[in-house]
């Protein structure tokens, strides 16, 4: 083990601390983490762990969400300005109007989101529950917001009910990935299957030979008899499947535009600086918590 990943090892016991950390993160910062997922896994879990300190490597809004669910914990963002420009596509503001104009709505907010957009939403979603959340609201019409994308795939799914966007939502990463790319890359690797994020395009997900969170694309590769695949999401997530599947063959569509630079802004020495001086602490405002709390939980009851 080398010096720094001793310290942060050292650290962590010190401060009775665990490491979160997305599967979108370097894999270095992944391989030191004590619990790695999807947002759905890392919010339901840091709820669970018994440590005093939460060290979130993830981007802003992931450090809110521990820091809504663990009131008397300590959660800590080593990149704390790192923001996720999804989150940042739609106000509180928007919501409201929105709200105004289809009053009988339900207002289904992605997890993927700030406290204060939260605040003004019904219920929370993830990628990997979005579809059952929605059916399970009694509202015949939806308002699902930040990401159009997503609310396009959920739409597909769940026919007897009115969806309604906010224009300009989506993860420009995912959303910048074209059909043609992926035609690139099957042309390629023509026996590779296709594994598709539900924020990428309606024309990529229509390519998809299965679509799911980054937790169930990684299950779906590992039960699949196919040996190789295509992952149309963050890089993360491939380079993870790599390590974790080595007789396996995963490609990246398009290296450039499957890059979350707000992701990969922690280093490990940031972690362990963080650690270190108790550094990016998260507080949220009580107001705001009881606010912003009641979606998430009334998404976890369910
Ligand atoms: S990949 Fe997209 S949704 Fe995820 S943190 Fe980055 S900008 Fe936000």
């Amino acid at each position: 083990m080398n010096l720094i990943k001793e310290k942060i090892e050292k650290l962590k016991k010190e401060r009775n601390a665990v490491i979160l950390a997305h599967y979108y993160e370097p894999l270095e910062i992944q391989q030191i983490a004590d619990i790695v997922g999807d947002s759905l896994e890392l919010a339901r879990k840091s709820k669970n762990t018994d440590a005093d300190v939460l060290v979130f490597c993830g981007v802003s809004f992931m450090g809110e969400s521990a820091a809504l669910l663990c009131p008397d914990k300590k959660v800590l963002l080593p990149a704390p300005n790192a923001g996720c420009y999804m989150a940042d596509t739609i106000t509180p503001d928007d919501v409201i109007k929105l709200k105004n104009k289809h009053p009988d709505s339900a207002v289904v907010c992605y997890i993927n989101s700030t406290a204060a957009t939260k605040a003004v939403s019904d219920i929370c979603c993830t990628s990997s529950n979005a579809v059952k959340v929605v059916r399970s609201l009694k509202e015949d019409s939806v308002i699902f917001i930040p990401d159009k994308n997503l609310g396009a795939y959920v739409a597909s799914k769940v026919t007897d009910k009115q969806f309604y966007f906010h224009p300009n939502g989506c993860c420009p990463i995912h959303d910048k990935l074209s059909a043609k790319d992926v035609e690139a890359c099957k042309a390629l690797h023509p026996d590779a299957e296709i594994l598709v994020h539900p924020e990428c395009s309606a024309e990529v997900c229509k390519m998809a030979d299965f679509i799911g969170s980054t937790s169930q694309i990684i299950d779906y590769s590992k039960d699949s008899a196919c040996g190789e695949f295509i992952i149309c999401t963050e890089q993360g997530v491939t380079e993870r499947m790599a390590m974790l599947m080595p007789e396996k063959k995963f490609y990246i569509p398009s290296e450039k535009q499957l890059f979350c630079d707000s992701m990969k802004a922690i280093t490990l020495k940031m972690v362990a600086s963080t650690l270190e001086n108790m550094s990016g602490e998260v507080i949220v405002d009580s107001a705001l918590r009881e606010a912003a709390l009641k979606p998430i939980e009334r998404m976890l009851a369910l």
